[in-house]
């Protein structure tokens, strides 16, 4: 496949132009902008430059406010809520960073539960943000119905990311951010556009039978981590992110969306807490350094989140590379 090698700072420029011209303001491309390239950044393809396209149709096709002004405002002690006003959610993520962070530091826990936004970028930027200011942070989030129930043939949760992240010492915080699915939907999408088999076991066809076309994925349905384990976490998320702060579960995402191709309206819930106001004063950074360095100390271990982080050591000077297809795609629409 031919490539396009891109300096960040170029492809922020590209990713912004190309969403203003669709529509959006200067504060809304600046967020969207920066999601994607911090996702280049760390080489997590399926969540940078390639969502472009998505949200251009979700612009043209007049279901997201690209010129959405998010606002965030208490109702409950400890908890917050953001009002998306039906914009993409990385200028609410960056709105509601502080009031959450200053909540939890106040209150000891702290939660923000954002609504009518829509979210198609990777939650391990949220939760590292939080943790940035010396919190951990959980974020779960629901998307469109792709993944098949325990037991089930047929799509009916979202692929149900949860991201958790936890401040270090030294360095960047432990992040890590999963979907609740064997694999996420834009790696599928991903192997489809590229012509790839995946591994058996992530999906199923529309005749329910397991399958290594991703092609066959798309049209039948993604399986669940664990089985009815991970299905089990998918239910939590979906009753976290959507039944309890009022927003849609993947079934209804899916059913009330209009298929442009870009994301589907969802909820997204974060929790924040800050460690040292649970009773163990300033210990817990020695004990959780101690937990990282025994696990550490077994051959063939990484924490999650160091592949991102090793990629993010160099990006800044090397250039990142995207297909040509996506960027003559970005800059016809450009
Ligand atoms: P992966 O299965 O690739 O990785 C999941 C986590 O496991 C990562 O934190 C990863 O760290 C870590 N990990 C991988 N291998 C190891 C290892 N050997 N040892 C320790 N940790 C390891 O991610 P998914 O495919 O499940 O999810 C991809 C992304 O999709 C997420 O960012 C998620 O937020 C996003 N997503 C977004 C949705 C949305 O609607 N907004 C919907 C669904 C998913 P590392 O990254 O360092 O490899």
């Amino acid at each position: 496949m031919t490539k396009v090698a891109l300096a960040l700072d170029d492809a922020r420029e590209l990713a912004t132009r190309c969403l203003v011209a669709n529509g959006c303001d200067k504060a809304n491309a600046g967020a969207i902008a920066d999601s994607m390239v911090r996702a280049e950044a760390d080489i997590c393809e399926s969540h940078g430059l390639f969502r472009v396209p998505g949200y251009v149709a979700a612009l043209s096709s007049g279901k997201v406010n690209g010129k959405a002004d998010p606002k965030i405002g208490p109702v409950a002690p400890g908890v917050l809520r953001m009002d998306g006003d039906g914009g993409f959610s990385p200028l609410a993520l960056e709105r509601g960073e502080e009031p959450l962070a200053a909540a939890a530091k106040e209150q000891g826990i702290a939660a923000l539960a954002i609504t009518d936004t829509y979210h198609v970028s990777a939650l391990w930027q949220e939760v590292e943000a939080l943790a940035k200011h010396n919190l951990a942070a959980l974020a779960v989030h629901t998307s469109k119905a792709v993944v098949a129930p325990a037991g089930g043939n047929k799509p009916f949760f979202g692929t149900d990311p949860m991201a958790f992240a936890w401040p270090r010492r030294d360095g960047p915080p432990m992040a890590f951010d999963q979907a609740t699915s064997v694999r996420a939907k834009g790696e599928v999408l991903i192997a489809a556009r590229d012509g790839h088999e995946m591994a058996l076991g992530i999906g199923i066809g529309p005749d329910g039978n397991p399958t290594t076309d991703p092609n066959l994925i798309l049209k039948g349905a993604l399986l669940p981590f664990g089985g009815y384990k991970g299905a089990a976490i998918g239910l939590m998320i979906e009753l976290l992110s959507a039944s309890l702060i009022g927003e849609w579960c993947a079934f209804e995402q899916s059913e009330g969306d209009n298929n442009d191709g870009g994301p589907t309206r969802g909820g997204e819930l974060l929790v924040a807490f800050d460690p040292t106001k649970f009773g163990n004063g300033e210990d817990w950074l020695d004990h959780s350094e101690a937990l990282f360095e025994r696990l550490l100390s077994q051959d063939g271990t990484r924490l999650p989140g160091d592949r991102r982080l090793a990629n993010r050591k160099r990006t800044p000077t090397e250039e990142i590379s995207i297909p040509k297809s996506l960027y003559d795609n970005i800059v016809e629409l450009t």
